[in-house]
This record gives C-alpha cells, structure tokens and sequence, in this order.
C-alpha cells in the first residue's frame, strides 16, 4: 500500500535524491494506518442497522474521523481514551511518547444516555450517512476548562475554537473506529494518495503548506524560498469547516489552480486536499499541522507568523518557538522553515521580508484581511503587487455573484 521505499529520514541524515525511487519521510510510529472499511464490513453493518446504536457527530468529529480512516492521524486508530487525552492536553504527546498536540475526541451527545461500554455505535452526519463505526472502549469526562488552557492557552469564550470546546460538553466515548469510504476527490486527500503522487515525481524532499485562505504573493513568495531547497511543494488547503469570513473553499480551490497555473511550474506542485477542520488553536495547531503534514508525506513544513490562530490570542512566534520547545526536527520528525512577514517593497523593488529589506512602511505594499475584503466589496482594484491579477479576478468575481455569498 505504501508507495515507495520509506525510511526515517531527519535532516542529518537525509538522502541526497535517488532519482528512480522516492524515499519518503515515514509516518508517525513508522507504518501508516489504514482504517478504511471493506466492502463486507460495510454490508454488515447495513444488515445490522437497526440494531446499533446511531450517534450523529458534529462535523469537527467528522472530519477527525475521516482522517483517522485515511491514516493522517497514524499511529491513532480511534478516538482517544482518558490517559491519551490527558497526556496529549499536559504533555502534547501520546502515552507511548509520539508527539501530538491536539486531542482527538468524540463528544458523547446526550450526556443522559451515553453509549455502554462495548457497545458498536454507527457514527453518523446531521443528514443520517454512516460515516463509521466505533467500538465504545470507554466513556469518561473531560475537564473542558484545563483542555482550554492547556490546548487553546485561553478559557475566553469569544475565541471560536474556545466556544466550540465548550460546546461539546463534557461526556467522551473513546474507542477503536473503521471508517465507511468516500467517493474519490478530484485531488488526492489520503496519505496514500500524496505519497503516491510524491514517488511518482521521484522526490525525496517535500515542504507543505497548510492554508485556509487564497495565496497571495506573500505566501507564493514564501511556498518558492521553501522550494528551492527541496525537491517539491505539496500545496495542502484546507477544505473543512473555517470561520464565517474566510474565503468559501471553491473560490479559494479556484484561485489556487489558476496561481499554479499561471506561476508555478506544473512538475513542482501537488495541490491536495486537507479534510480538516480549523480550531484556531494557534500554536498547538500549527505543530499538528505539521504532524499531519508528517504523515501526508512531507519532510518539511511552512510555520509562518500567527500560525493557525484568530484574534490576539497567540504571539506571532508562538507556534514556532513551540516547534522547538517540542524537540523540533529531530523529535517531531519534519523540518520546519519558519518565516517572517512578508510582503512586496517597491523600495527593494522585490517580494522580501523583515529580514531582508531596510525599507519603511510606506515602501511595503501590506493589506490586512478585512482590506482585502473591503476592496472587493466595493470592487476596487487590488494592487497587483499584493496579489495576482487573475487571483484578484476570481476574488472580485466571487465577492460580486450573490449566488457565491462572502460572510464579512
Ligand atoms: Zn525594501
């Protein structure tokens, strides 16, 4: 199933490129999970539907179960159990040592009821699809308000990913799950596939790069430094739930395709698809992108300025200062290119950074989110040294079409 020849490779000790066989980056705890139900497994529980129990989950534990199945979340084969929650909320690593700083669980619901333990549960969407199954193990209670602390590094609940939190109550089922499959996507989505499409292209080195909004030429600048290191770019947008005022994901999927198009050479680039959901927890889920990214293939990882997080919450260097506070390459398994702001100088006449440029403010061409969103609200032009033309075009387009509506 693994395509290629996978060692564990850090960056002492990475192979210079084998041009006839891709050695990948191994996953977490070394082989990569596979959770994906058979066809029988499928038909069983069809047969047996009306005596399982049905759970319907909300869509951050969809979207969590999904990746479970496809592996994203190796070495975890379920929903985790109170000693690895409460190891990865203290300690950000599971009880067997292996890095992770988000815990993955599943609410239980209706606390007045939950599952008994034992218990097979179809898990299932607001609209009644089987999504998978999960084989109740044990079903305990979280202390939301240390998760909030711990994880989020704030218990104010005007932090969307705080209120989310809160929101689930208290009542967890832990359990092994197998995972019903999904229709093929236009780009890969599974470990499987990205690794697939890395070996084809016989690469070795790979940076990712998470994002949930529509590259700019700040993060094009940013993906092509990253690029001239390694052998490629896996291009890894988001796809599940986001903030109301974040760019709708087929606009950004749009903007995506026509950048790389247009700018990117094609031999270079995978654009993939990332089935998460966003928490905002800043720093921690940076590094969990990375994890996942780990897992997906890449042997390297793009961990920005505010990274992952919302507000004023996280200091622009969290996430990165965290990297290394968790052991960085060497421990969590993936390198991590850790940048400044970025931005056009018409002083430098160049994208650069704070690090490269001597310029004052009035030379960098910086628009905030909410200018952005204003420019285009009111169909004004976007300075082309902030974005690509035909990126702005699709932006305009989408902000314009009332059929396409943009929460602001
Ligand atoms: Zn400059």
């Amino acid at each position: 199933m693994l395509p290629g020849k996978l060692v564990e490779m850090t960056p002492e000790s990475r192979a210079p490129r084998v041009a006839d066989e891709a050695v990948l980056i191994t996953p977490l705890g070394g082989t990569l999970i596979d959770l994906m139900m058979t066809p029988d497994e499928l038909a069983e529980v069809g047969a047996r539907a009306g005596e399982l129990s049905s759970l319907r989950i909300p869509s951050t534990a969809a979207a969590d179960l999904a990746l479970l199945g496809s592996g994203a979340y190796s070495p975890m084969t379920g929903f985790l159990g109170r000693a690895d929650y409460e190891s990865v909320v203290s300690r950000a690593e599971l009880t067997d040592g292996t890095p992770w700083t988000l815990p993955i669980t599943l609410p239980a619901g209706d606390p007045a009821s939950p599952p008994q333990e034992g218990a097979v549960v179809a898990l299932r969407d607001e609209s009644d699809r089987l999504l998978g199954v999960l084989t109740v193990q044990e079903v305990f209670e979280r202390d939301l308000d240390a998760e909030a602390r711990e994880v989020y590094r704030t218990n104010d609940t005007a932090h969307p990913g705080v209120a989310a939190l809160f929101a689930q109550g208290t009542t967890t089922i832990a359990g092994p799950v197998r995972v019903a499959p999904t229709p093929a996507e236009e780009f890969p989505t599974t470990p499987a596939e990205t690794r697939a499409a890395f070996a084809e292209r016989g690469w070795s080195t790979v940076v990712g790069f998470q994002t949930r909004n529509p590259v700019h030429r700040a993060h094009e600048y940013l993906t092509k430094v990253a690029l001239e290191q390694v052998d490629g770019l896996l291009l890894h947008p988001l796809s599940g739930a986001t903030k109301g005022d974040d760019v709708p994901f087929e606009v950004r999927m749009e903007c995506y395709r026509v950048l790389l198009d247009r700018y990117y050479p094609t031999n270079r680039v995978v654009l993939g698809l990332f089935p998460g959901a966003m928490r905002y927890a800043g720093p921690r889920e940076a590094i969990y992108h990375g994890l996942v990214r780990r897992n997906y293939g890449c042997s390297h990882f793009i961990i920005g300025r505010d990274a992952a997080g919302v507000g004023n919450y996280y200091g622009s260097y969290d996430a990165q200062v965290l990297f290394d506070e968790l052991g960085g390459a060497e421990r969590l398994g993936f390198a991590a290119y850790k940048f400044e702001h970025s931005f056009y100088c018409r002083g430098c006449e160049e994208m650069a950074s704070t690090k490269t440029c001597p310029h004052g403010a009035d030379e960098r061409v910086i628009l905030s989110g909410t200018r952005v969103r204003e420019l285009l609200t009111r169909g004004e032009e976007i300075p082309h040294e902030f974005t690509r033309p035909e990126v702005a075009e699709i932006l305009r387009a989408a902000y314009a079409a009332p059929a396409t509506p943009v929460a602001s």
